[in-house]
């Protein structure tokens, strides 16, 4: 079985996010994405509310399982048994961070654990959790960001409803 695990703090996923895990659950007998559960950060949302909109957006996919995860990754990775981790890649910026990171944990780990980079598609290049968020606390439309089912639930975070009447009015 080629198993592989796609973490994050998907704070909250992006449809950048979402084309990641189609395109890695194609390669793999089993993509398990996980949630960073980490306390340094305040996140918009929790960790049990990320988790489920994950399961919710990737409903469609059989082979994708949803989990969460603290402390470090290599531990988590070992405890699952899987060897491959996916991160996606959108500009040059990424790459230094996420190559030290990739570095880390394959010398953590004795080899064990390899990091996959898929590099993001055009479409998604722009796209952020952080510019999600900052995009939706002014009321901006981040419908071309996110699955539809979570636009007004990120709104809500922010006590935005005007941009869901809008909608229903049109
Ligand atoms: P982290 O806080 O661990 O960077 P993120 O939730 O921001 O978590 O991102 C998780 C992974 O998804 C990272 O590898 C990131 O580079 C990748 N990613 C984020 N946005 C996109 C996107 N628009 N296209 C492709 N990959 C993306």
């Amino acid at each position: 079985m080629k198993n592989a695990v796609y973490p994050g703090s998907f704070d909250p996923m992006t449809l950048g996010h979402l084309d990641v895990i189609e395109r890695a659950a194609k390669m793999f007998d089993t993509l398990t994405v996980s949630v960073l559960n980490n306390k340094a950060k305040s996140p918009l949302f929790s960790v049990e509310e990320r988790v489920n909109i994950l399961q919710e957006a990737t409903a469609h996919l059989d082979n994708v399982k949803v989990d969460s995860f603290s402390g470090l990754l290599i531990d988590y990775c070992k405890k699952l048994g899987v060897h491959v981790v996916i991160r996606g890649l959108r500009a040059i910026t990424d790459f230094e961070y996420e190559l030290q990171v990739a570095q880390t944990n394959r010398k953590l780990s004795n080899g064990d654990v390899d990091t996959l980079f898929l590099t993001t598609s055009l479409e998604y290049a722009y796209l952020s959790s952080s510019s999600v968020k900052e995009i939706a606390c002014f009321g901006g439309d981040i419908r071309q960001c996110v699955p539809a089912f979570l636009v007004q639930k990120v709104y809500d975070k922010f006590g935005i409803t005007a941009f869901k009447q809008e909608q229903q009015n049109t």
